[in-house]
C-alpha cells in the first residue's frame, strides 16, 4: 500500500480507503463488515469512513464494535464521521445541518457508538447556506483546539465557500479546513479537476474522494442486467440513472460511458473497475480513493489496482479521455 500526505497537513493515509455507506448496518450483514475491514486493515489500508447518516447511525455502532474487538492500536488507523444530514428520519429543528448546536451534537453522537476519544476526520457533509460561515468555521476550529477532531473539512462545498472558510479562519485566527471529500470518478470529474484546481497550491487542500466506480456502474456489473444481490437492485436513485436521469451527482449520461470505458480498459489489459479505480489514483491532487465493497472479493480485487497505475500511458489516459466525451460532468 502506498501513502500519500493528507494535502498539506501533515497525515499519511493509504492512497486507498473504506467507506461504509450503503453496506454497513443496511445492506451486508455485520460479519461481512468485519470481514472486510480486516481484510482492509490487513492489506495496509487506514483510512475508514463514516458518517451521521450512514444507515441512521447504524453504520457507526458496526464499525465501531469492529474497531473495538479487532485489537489494533488507535494510532495505526484513521476513521471520519461527517454531519449535516442528520441521523433520523423526519428530524427536528437542528437535528439537521451545520449549526454549532448540530455540529457538536453529532460529534459526539459519533464518538458515542464509534469508542473512540477523538475523530480524526470530521467533515460538514454539504454546504448549508443559513448558518453564516462564522459559525461552522469557529465550531470546527473549536472541536479541533477541544481535541474530539484531529482535522476538519468539507464535502460538496463549491469552491468560493471553502475560500470563504479558509479566510474566515485566517481573519479570526481560527483552524482551516484541511480535506474536501468529493465524488471523483471517470464520469464525475469536474469539480475536482476545473473548480478545485486553485485551492491545491493555495491552500494544500487534501481529497478524499468518494464513489469511484459511480456507485459500482464502472464495474461494468450492469451491462447485462441488474444482479439481485447489488445495490442497484435496492436502490431507487440507482434505477433511475440506470434510465438516464442524473442521479446523486452522477449524470445520466453514465451508462452510456460503461462500454467505451471498458473497451479502453480491455485494450489497457485490466478489468473495467482496476481502470476505473486506478484513473482516479492516477491524480496526484487526490489524497485517497475511498473504495465501497459489500464483500470480499471485489475488495480484493479493487486492492489490485494500487500497482495498475503505470499502465494507464499518455496514449491509454487521451483514448479514455476522448471515449468519455460529453459523458462526464
Ligand atoms: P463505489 O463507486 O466504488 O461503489 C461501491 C459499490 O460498487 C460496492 O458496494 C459494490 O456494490 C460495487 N462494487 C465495488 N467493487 C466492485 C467490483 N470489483 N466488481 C463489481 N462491483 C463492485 O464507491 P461508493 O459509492 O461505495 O463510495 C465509496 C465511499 O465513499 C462510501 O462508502 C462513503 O464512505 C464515501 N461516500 C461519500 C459521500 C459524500 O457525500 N461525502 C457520498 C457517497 C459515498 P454492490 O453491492 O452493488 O455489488
Amino acid at each position: 500500500m502506498n501513502y500519500r500526505k493528507l494535502g498539506s497537513s501533515g497525515l499519511l493515509v493509504s492512497e486507498l480507503s473504506f467507506g461504509s455507506w450503503i453496506t454497513f448496518g443496511a445492506q451486508i450483514e455485520n460479519d461481512t463488515s468485519k470481514q472486510l475491514l480486516h481484510h482492509a486493515y490487513d492489506a495496509g489500508i487506514n483510512f475508514f469512513d463514516n458518517a451521521e447518516t450512514y444507515a441512521n447511525g447504524r453504520s457507526e455502532e458496526v464499525m465501531g464494535r469492529i474497531l473495538a474487538d479487532s485489537g489494533w492500536t488507535r494510532d495505526t488507523y484513521i476513521v471520519s464521521s461527517k454531519a449535516y444530514f442528520g441521523a433520523v428520519d423526519n428530524p427536528r429543528p437542528n437535528q439537521t445541518g451545520l449549526s454549532r448546536k448540530h455540529l457538536v451534537e453529532a460529534c459526539h453522537a459519533a464518538l458515542r457508538p464509534l469508542r473512540l476519544d477523538y475523530l480524526d476526520l470530521y467533515y460538514c457533509h454539504r454546504p448549508d447556506a443559513s448558518v453564516p460561515i462564522f459559525e461552522i468555521v469557529r465550531t470546527m476550529s473549536d472541536l479541533v483546539a477541544q481535541g474530539k477532531v484531529l482535522y476538519w473539512g468539507t464535502s460538496e462545498w463549491p469552491a468560493d465557500l471553502i475560500i470563504a472558510a479558509h479566510e474566515c479562519a485566517e481573519r479570526h485566527h481560527l483552524i482551516p479546513p484541511v480535506m474536501e471529500q468529493p465524488q471523483y470518478s471517470l464520469v464525475v470529474r469536474d469539480r475536482v479537476e476545473r473548480e478545485y484546481a486553485p485551492l491545491y497550491s493555495r491552500y494544500g487542500m487534501g481529497t478524499t474522494t468518494w464513489s469511484p466506480l459511480a456507485a459500482g456502474l464502472l464495474s461494468g456489473k450492469y451491462t447485462d442486467g441488474i444482479p439481485v444481490d447489488s445495490r442497484l437492485a435496492q436502490t431507487a436513485w440507482l434505477r433511475a440513472l440506470m434510465e438516464g436521469k442524473s442521479a446523486n451527482g452522477i449524470p445520466g449520461t453514465a451508462p452510456k460511458a460503461v462500454a467505451p470505458i471498458a473497451r479502453v480498459a480491455a485494450a489497457a489489459g485490466l478489468p473495467p473497475a482496476r481502470f476505473a479505480l486506478a484513473w482516479c489514483l492516477r491524480n496526484p491532487n487526490v489524497s485517497t480513493v475511498i473504495l465501497g465493497a459489500s464483500r470480499v472479493e471485489q475488495l480484493t480485487e479493487n486492492l489490485l489496482a494500487a500497482g495498475d497505475v503505470a499502465k494507464l500511458t499518455p496514449d491509454v489516459l487521451a483514448a479514455v479521455d476522448q471515449a468519455t466525451a460529453g459523458l462526464h460532468a
